[in-house]
């Protein structure tokens, strides 16, 4: 599967499909606001991954946090991922998947508390990413308390610019990531005074949503120069982790759609591209495991959020076409000021479209999915899908306005299972007290 989304319209009546699946059946029988994930998109994009560095020692662990349905990590971990993780929370939706797949987990963030050190040190994760000296410290502490050993890799920040949004770049030494890679040699030799940490790797993450590979691999570099000078210094790293963020192009019709045909998109072109760049960059490291964090690319474009309009109306010259679907459910266009094609469920003969706004319900201008969108025209009634939700969408959703977050469903050999239902006003109401 190397179309870039599994959306597509189908039969006599031109209904939006996942899969084969009729998303209108779907709204139906599970209700709206829902999110809809195709199974065989998300493990051909792993395949994908996994076939690109297949020359080469590797494993790809899965960035949890832009997609953690424990569904979708359980079919992840069936093709054999690993998982990256950024809370003892995520620990806990792996090792509720596959106790096992601890072995394959990388640990990183910047603020890991002693109590998340300890559950990680008890599963046997494989590598804590460290971003901070103070970390370092705590994880020694905690390690010799439990009389484990961690396997450690720094978080070396490489200073690498990436074009994307300025709220997802990461690389640079002004942003709160990782460690000043001219710093590192002496973190390590730190590190290495400590009886119960064990120096095994050095990581970076420059960033996400980054569309050439260019970046991924001057970063690369840079850590392949810093791992030779630690080998030097008589550190035995075996791991290199070229982190994740490659991105997805958002600004793509769906085929057969696209009269601009101004953006394309092929994905397993952008993973050969992408492991081009990173293998040339590690070629001068010899016995290293390569270790890689893709979020987005494996999951975005395999999912969608399927929504209802409620009302469309008029304001002076401006129209605006209010969803049940609202930022609470999807805060991507609210937090990065992200584009997300937005399509009608039923394609209409009707050539009519419209300049106007794509809104929902929750009381903030933010609250906006499109704006200024020139979209076929719908009304009241009709369902709409915004595409490319399946990255953080859902994880970053929450109960603003008091609304229960939508349902999952994930398509599976042609069959649609709900992984996750509606939450109910009791989900909401329970944790309180009057
Ligand atoms: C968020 C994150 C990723 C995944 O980024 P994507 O852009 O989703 O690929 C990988 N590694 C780390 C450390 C991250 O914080």
């Amino acid at each position: 599967m190397n179309s870039a989304r599994p959306f597509a319209y189908s039969g006599k009546d031109s209904i939006l499909c996942c899969d084969g699946v009729q998303l209108d059946r779907l709204a139906k029988k599970f209700g709206t606001p829902l999110y809809v994930y195709s199974a065989e998109q998300i493990a051909g994009r792993l395949k994908l991954f996994q076939e690109s560095f297949a020359e080469i020692p590797h494993l790809i662990c899965y960035a949890v946090k832009a997609n953690s349905a424990l569904a979708i990590l359980k079919l992840l971990d069936a093709q054999g991922a690993g998982f990256d993780i950024v809370s003892g929370g995520e620990l806990e939706r792996v090792l509720a998947v596959n106790r096992a797949a601890a072995a394959r987990v990388v640990f990183s963030g910047v603020g890991k508390t002693a109590a998340e050190m300890d559950a990680a040190l008890r599963a046997g994760i494989l590598l804590f990413n460290v971003e901070s000296e103070g970390e370092l410290e705590l994880l020694a502490e905690r390690a010799s308390k439990q009389r484990k050993r961690a396997r450690v890799s720094l978080r070396v920040n490489p200073d690498v610019f990436a074009e994307t949004h300025p709220y997802i770049s990461t690389g640079l030494r002004e942003h709160k990531f990782g460690i000043d890679i001219r710093r590192a040699r002496r973190v390590y030799r730190e590190a290495a005074k400590a009886k119960y940490l064990d120096a095994r790797g050095v990581s970076v993450h420059i960033g996400s949503q980054i569309r050439s590979a260019e970046p991924f691999g001057a970063a690369a570099e840079r850590v392949a120069g810093l791992i030779r000078d630690l080998r030097r210094d008589g550190h035995t790293i075996e791991f290199l982790d070229a982190g994740g963020g490659l991105g997805i192009e958002y600004h793509l019709s769906l085929s057969g759609d696209d009269a601009s045909g101004a953006h394309s998109f092929d994905p397993k072109e952008k993973v050969t591209q992408y492991a081009a760049a990173v293998k040339k960059a590690v070629e001068g490291v010899s016995d290293v495991t390569l270790l890689l964090e893709p979020g987005r690319f494996l999951v975005a474009q395999a999912g969608a959020l399927v929504t209802r309009v409620l009302y469309v109306k008029k304001n002076g010259e401006k129209v605006f076409v209010i969803a049940d679907a609202a930022m609470n459910d999807l805060i991507r266009p609210a937090l990065y000021q992200a584009h997300h094609e937005i399509v009608p469920v039923t394609r209409t003969k009707s050539k009519k479209r419209v300049v106007a706004d794509f809104v929902g319900p929750v009381c903030e201008s933010g609250d906006f999915f499109a704006r200024d969108r020139e979209m076929p025209a719908l009304k009241s009634g009709d369902l709409a899908v915004i595409l490319d939700a399946g990255a953080y969408g859902m994880p970053l959703s929450s109960n603003y306005n008091s609304r229960p977050r939508p349902a999952e469903v994930l398509i599976e050999r042609g069959r649609a299972r709900l992984i996750r239902r509606r939450e109910t006003m009791q989900d909401l109401l329970a944790p309180e007290t009057l």
